[in-house]
């Protein structure tokens, strides 16, 4: 070997060291790893220095209290694209600055491949959880032929999601199951995301503090009308729970947001839950738990297509006071056709939001949402 050649071999494998150790460390500080320790602070790896200084000051400052929450959403392997999108906003919008930990929930085991596709983008705790079986089934005491009879039925008259079995189990979970989960046992709060939503505008304040601060439980950024032929029985067995059950209604409840007579029938206002802020510990406490058991008993999960959206909905206008449901006016929010963008120009332009405030379909003004009846109540006695 000439003197030359034998220098460029020596040049050409510090090259290589230093670029190994470059490589290696940065996977370890960008956690390509999907199977993180849970606990972790943000801050404690060695982020790439550029990492570090782009963080905001709520992300970085270790004295900065985080909420006891986690984002929870619920997915199909086959969801990974739309599941993609929605956390790249969150995280660009949100989560970056504050990092809040994420439990991704299935019925099916997610792939590796799912888990790293996801995992590469979220730098705070990400858990990967299964279903339990009987969480996530039609129960043995439904009767199959009622229930096939009604799914037959809703598709000849094409209500969505009408001859499905799986989105009638989705619905049950989400409505009674999800909260026991063992992997959200020990949060309190939750936001609720789903696969191809959008968030539109800068979150600049942390959403989960803002509730725990104000005593909040139930957080909504959009209410709309519930397909009727989805929930024929439903306002009857919760007119029964509730003559069971008067103490469970809350003093100063909202009562006149859900009904125009004063209970006798529903208006079909509810909560659109695939985005939801809100505390476990309330669907977990007696009042819920007791009412879920309730409903669930009726079967209308299975003999109609009772949605999660209503049930949750009904349970916190009529066991909470008023002034615990709060409306987010300043997350601007898409999912499919509807969707919210802030309407004072203060908040939209702090927001530095990507919608636009003037009659989009499906806008608070929008004749399919129930927004106005939300304000009209709220501003009145
Ligand atoms: P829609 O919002 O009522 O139109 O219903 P979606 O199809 O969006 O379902 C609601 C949520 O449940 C979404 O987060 C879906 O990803 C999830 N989901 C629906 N069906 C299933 C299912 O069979 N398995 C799993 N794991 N998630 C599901
Ligand atoms: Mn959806």
């Amino acid at each position: 070997m000439t003197w030359t050649r034998q220098l460029r071999y020596v040049f050409m494998a510090s090259l290589l060291m230093v670029a190994y150790h470059y490589l290696s460390s940065y996977h370890a500080s960008t956690g390509l790893h999907w199977n993180k320790i849970s606990g972790k602070s943000p801050t404690s790896n060695s982020p790439l220095p550029s990492l570090q200084q782009c963080q905001s000051s709520d992300y970085s400052n270790t004295s900065y209290e985080l909420a006891n929450a986690t984002f929870v959403m619920l997915i199909r392997n086959s969801d990974l694209d739309g599941t993609i999108s929605s956390i790249r906003a969150l995280e660009d919008r949100f989560n970056s600055k504050f990092g809040y930990p994420y439990v991704l929930l299935n019925n099916e085991p997610f792939t590796d491949e799912f888990k790293r596709r996801v995992s590469v983008m979220i730098r705070s705790e990400v858990q990967f959880g299964l279903i339990p079986k009987e969480h996530w089934s039609q129960p043995d005491w439904i009767d199959e032929e009622n229930a096939a009879k009604a799914r037959k039925q809703m598709v000849a008259t094409n209500v969505k999601y009408g001859g499905s079995v799986s989105y009638r189990n989705m619905c049950r979970f989400n409505s009674g199951f999800f909260y026991r989960h063992e992997l959200l046992q020990k949060y309190k709060w939750y936001w609720r995301v789903e696969p191809n939503v959008k968030f539109y505008c800068d979150i600049n304040d942390d959403p989960f503090r803002y509730m725990e601060e104000n005593h909040k439980v139930y957080g909504f950024t959009i209410t709309v009308y519930e397909i009727s032929a989805t929930i024929r029985s439903l306002w009857s067995a919760v007119t029964d729970f509730v003559e069971n059950h008067p103490e469970y209604i809350a003093a100063d409840n909202a009562m006149g947001f859900i009904s125009d007579n004063n209970g006798k029938t529903y208006n079909r206002c509810h909560f659109w839950s695939n985005f939801e802020i809100a505390d476990m510990d309330f669907w977990r406490g007696e009042a819920y738990t007791a009412f879920f058991e309730y409903l669930d008993s009726k079967g209308g999960f299975y003999y109609e297509r009772w949605g999660d959206a209503p049930v949750h909905s009904i349970a916190a206008a009529l066991f909470l006071r008023r002034d615990q449901v709060h409306f987010f006016e300043e997350i601007g929010y898409q999912h499919d056709d509807w969707g919210h963008c802030p309407l004072p120009d203060d908040i939209w332009e702090k927001g530095k939001c990507s919608c636009s405030q003037k009659g989009s379909f499906g806008s608070d003004y929008d004749p399919s949402s129930c927004k106005p009846r939300w304000d009209k109540f709220m501003n009145s006695q």
